[in-house]
């Protein structure tokens, strides 16, 4: 439940003695009143406040209640060096808290997310062009003389300073004695280098310029709105979206671009610097404290107009936020799916609307949510058809499983061999698709048929001959590679099942033994920065056969790659999940964009059993609009998103009878549910059942649009009592269903 909801009549200072009250980022259901301290409080003002013995972090969040003893009330111990936060973002947290069903200490935490918060910015030295002269002048000397003759009017650290004017750090120090150079102390927290918005974007074609007039009408109306931004790859969504940026920041507010891989936006952020002469703050979870403290004051002042970041970026206290782009917004990363579960593509909606800020949905193969927003009239769409320039869209065929003479064990056909030689003897890039890390998905033993699965989790361990180990793609655990069969203790006789990208890349080795291939799987890389280098050096043509898993599907701009050959297109379509035909459909589709994005035409092929299947037919055919619409209709007959609305309750313990016991009782106990018309199905095992040795089950409720479900959802939740070690975690629109 909100406590002490934003109000326009809250007072927005309080006097030395006031009683505020204090959310605090400590796991308490309610506001806790203090007195306002010497020199008194903002609404909003960061504090530190006595809890027991202890000090916490909280926010002044609005008037105390004072239904108590004064006398006793404590009083706010100091108030943080930092702006407060701002009553937009107050909203924002109690919106999204109740829509998420998020107790606001949680949500307070996703908002604070920085270290040092409110201590005073440590400093360190600058230099700049003092006034005095050398008593003699060097080469050395007049190298510094003239930099700083140039770019005086900034300052620079002793480092920057003698690599930019080429001189060793003595020189400097020397010039420092004479004042030639001044020597100043300068807060670390420095802003961020001003992005030009007036500098030129390329020349637009007429379509992409309809679209960024469109977008630069919206930034300039200063009013919330959602523009789903639809183009095929290479249509140039990227650069009609840096429009919009560039009418936001020369309307002097800020904006945030949203990427599903941050540690895959190398090759963006050097667009951005071409673009705008600078390079933007980039917020994302392997940042240094030092970097991540840093954006989140300059944010808060203006000081950072740009930020690229992954979906925490959306609680940073923004001081004018103007335009959130959510690129690639059919992404499933943009799910949180521990602690705080929220799509940060429909938080990014809901913060603009509360700050009247535009929002940029950008995608080749929307989410059939936003395609459905867009057909209700909620969002504006605009579809870029062509791809730039002489880049034609590839050309997609199936490979007809039942007809091809493959050996078992083998995954590449005859005419996807074929096809891969053609495209490597002429120079051009081939990619694999296969989307299974490891080297097989099943190890089994041919003794007793004992399946090696984890410990702890309801999951196979998965080999990684790379590594030497198997490892549990669910908890991380990591074994290496027994000699002899766990359950039946015979030697030597476990193989590996089916395929993952390091047996396939074993395969293609030996079809192509003169061929440099190169297996693109994120746990075949110790560090972002390494996957980084590789993709790079890719792109630059070091490969000439790329295997590679959902990874390679992200955005990657691989010039060179003329062939997509996908190994098995049924690996989505096998399950029950309601959302697989999408899924199947946006990842293929991706995947097959990656081919031919320069001159050379591109194809893809798709390995299948089953090419009548009406999702592999809508994925060759490109009637995109039928495929969604068809998609719609089933979704619509059967209640559920986006034409219904679901929530998931995940019960989970160490005791497999109580997690169900408890089940069970919420399932009996549907009175609030039934209230609004809602069905609950199950308990059931959860998609993941067992992880990190806790049961997990599961009860899906389906509502119909329009009703209070997550008031229904606390009083019916409210029901169980959470003893020992049981948890319940709700999780509102869940991915799978
Ligand atoms: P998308 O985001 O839709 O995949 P991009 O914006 O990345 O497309 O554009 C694909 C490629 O084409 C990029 O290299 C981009 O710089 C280039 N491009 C797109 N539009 C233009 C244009 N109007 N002028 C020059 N290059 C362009
Ligand atoms: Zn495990």
């Amino acid at each position: 439940t909100p406590v002490n909801p934003v109000t326009p009549d809250t007072p927005e200072f309080f006097e030395e003695g006031a009683l505020v009250g204090v959310l605090t980022t400590q796991p308490l259901d309610r506001v806790l009143d203090y007195k306002a301290p010497e020199g008194g409080c903002w609404l909003g003002a960061f504090v530190e406040v006595p809890l027991g013995p202890r000090k916490v972090l909280g926010v002044v969040w609005g008037a105390g209640r004072g239904d108590w003893d004064i006398s006793k009330v404590r009083s706010v111990s100091r108030v943080l060096d930092t702006a407060p936060m701002r009553a937009e973002m107050r909203a924002f947290l109690e919106r999204a808290g109740a829509y998420t069903l998020t107790p606001m200490p949680a949500m307070l935490r996703l908002g604070t997310r920085a270290p040092g918060l409110g201590d005073p910015p440590s400093m360190r030295k600058v230099y700049r062009r003092g006034d005095g002269t050398p008593d003699r002048m060097t080469d050395a000397r007049r190298r510094v003389i003239d930099f700083l003759a140039e770019y005086g009017d900034l300052s620079f650290t002793l480092k920057e300073l003698s690599e930019l004017s080429g001189v060793t750090s003595s020189v400097i120090k020397g010039l420092v004695k004479q004042n030639v150079v001044s020597e100043e102390e300068a807060p670390r927290d420095m802003p961020f280098p001003p992005l030009d918005p007036s500098r030129p974007g390329k020349e637009l074609t007429a379509d992409q310029e309809a679209a960024a007039a469109h977008l630069r009408d919206g930034i300039r109306s200063g009013t919330y709105g959602t523009t789903l931004l639809r183009g095929v790859t290479g249509s140039g969504k990227t650069e009609v979206y840096l429009e919009a940026v560039a009418a936001c920041l020369a309307a002097g507010r800020q904006a945030l671009v949203l990427l599903p891989e941050i540690a895959l936006t190398a090759e963006f952020l050097t667009r951005v610097e071409a673009r705008f002469g600078a390079r933007p703050a980039e917020w994302h979870s392997g940042a240094t404290m030092t970097e991540r403290r840093r954006i989140w004051r300059m944010v808060g002042t203006g000081g950072a107009q740009l930020v690229i970041g992954a979906r925490s970026a959306l609680f940073l206290p923004y001081r004018d936020l103007g335009l959130i782009v959510v690129d690639e917004e059919h992404d499933t990363s943009y799910k949180q799916e521990d602690g705080v579960l929220y799509n940060a593509r429909d938080m990014a909606v809901l913060r603009a609307s509360l700050c009247s800020a535009q929002v940029v949905l950008a995608s080749a193969t929307p989410s059939l949510e936003s395609w459905a927003n867009a057909e209700a009239g909620k969002y504006r769409r605009i579809d870029l058809e062509a791809r730039f320039g002489p880049a034609v869209l590839p050309e997609m065929r199936t490979i007809d499983m039942r007809n091809e003479d493959l050996p078992g064990g083998r995954w590449v056909s005859p005419t996807l061999e074929a096809a891969v030689r053609t495209r490597i003897e002429k120079g051009e890039q081939a990619l694999l698709f296969l989307n299974r890390r490891g080297y097989a998905p099943v190890t089994l033993c041919r003794a007793c048929g004992h399946q090696l699965g984890c410990e702890q989790c309801d999951a196979r361990m998965v080999e990684h001959r790379f590594l030497k180990r198997l490892m549990c793609h669910q908890c991380g655990e990591s074994t290496p590679i027994p000699e002899a069969c766990p359950s039946c203790g015979a030697e030597g006789r476990l193989a590996p099942v089916g395929p993952g990208v390091e047996r396939l890349s074993e395969e293609v080795t030996a079809l192509f033994p003169d061929a440099r291939v190169a297996v693109l799987s994120s746990d075949l890389f110790g560090s972002a920065r390494a996957l980084k280098a590789e993709i790079e050096a890719i792109a630059e043509g070091a490969a000439d056969i790329i295997i590679g898993t959902q990874l390679v599907a992200k955005g990657h701009n691989f010039p060179k790659l003329t062939l997509v050959g996908v190994i098995d297109a049924d690996l989505g379509l096998q399950g029950s999940d309601l959302r697989a035909a999408e899924r199947t459909f946006q990842l293929m589709r991706q995947v097959a964009g990656r081919a031919g994005r320069a001159e050379a035409p591109g194809t893809a092929l798709l390995q299948t059993f089953q090419p009548e299947h009406p999702v592999i037919r809508a994925i060759l055919g490109g009637d995109e609009e039928g495929f969604w619409r068809a998609e719609a209709a089933e979704r619509e007959a059967a209640g559920v998103p986006p034409f219904g609305r679901m929530a998931g309750i995940i019960l989970s313990g160490p005791d497999v009878g109580q997690v169900f016991d408890a089940g069970n009782m919420l399932a009996r106990n549907d009175g609030p549910l039934r209230q609004i018309g809602a069905q609950v199905f199950g308990p059931a095992p959860a998609p993941i059942a067992r992880v990190r040795g806790r049961h997990r089950v599961r009860l899906l409720v389906k509502a119909g649009k329009g009703v209070a479900l997550q008031q229904a959802l606390s009083r019916w939740v409210s029901q169980v009592k959470l003893k020992g070690e049981l948890r319940l975690a709700v999780d509102i629109d869940p991915q799978s269903f």
